[in-house]
């Protein structure tokens, strides 16, 4: 791995994190994944989900973007 370390990723959101307990900068990626709803209906649906994990604790969340 020679990715330079000077530069920080667009995709980093300074964010509240609840393990941290402090604002830290946050990785945010748009996630798809598939999920089932309901047995009866055997149907997938795909879901964004924005999933931002905390670069310092290392702990990622996800929350569906569909959600309002
Ligand atoms: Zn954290």
């Amino acid at each position: 791995m020679s990715k330079s370390r000077s530069s920080p990723p667009q995709t980093e959101f300074v964010e509240e994190c609840p393990t941290c307990d402090a604002h830290t900068p946050h990785e945010v990626s748009i996630e798809i994944r598939t999920e089932s709803r309901k047995r009866e209906n055997a149907q997938f649906s795909r879901e964004p989900y924005r999933v931002s994990r905390c670069t310092r604790c290392g702990v990622d969340r996800a929350q569906r973007m569909n959600d309002a």
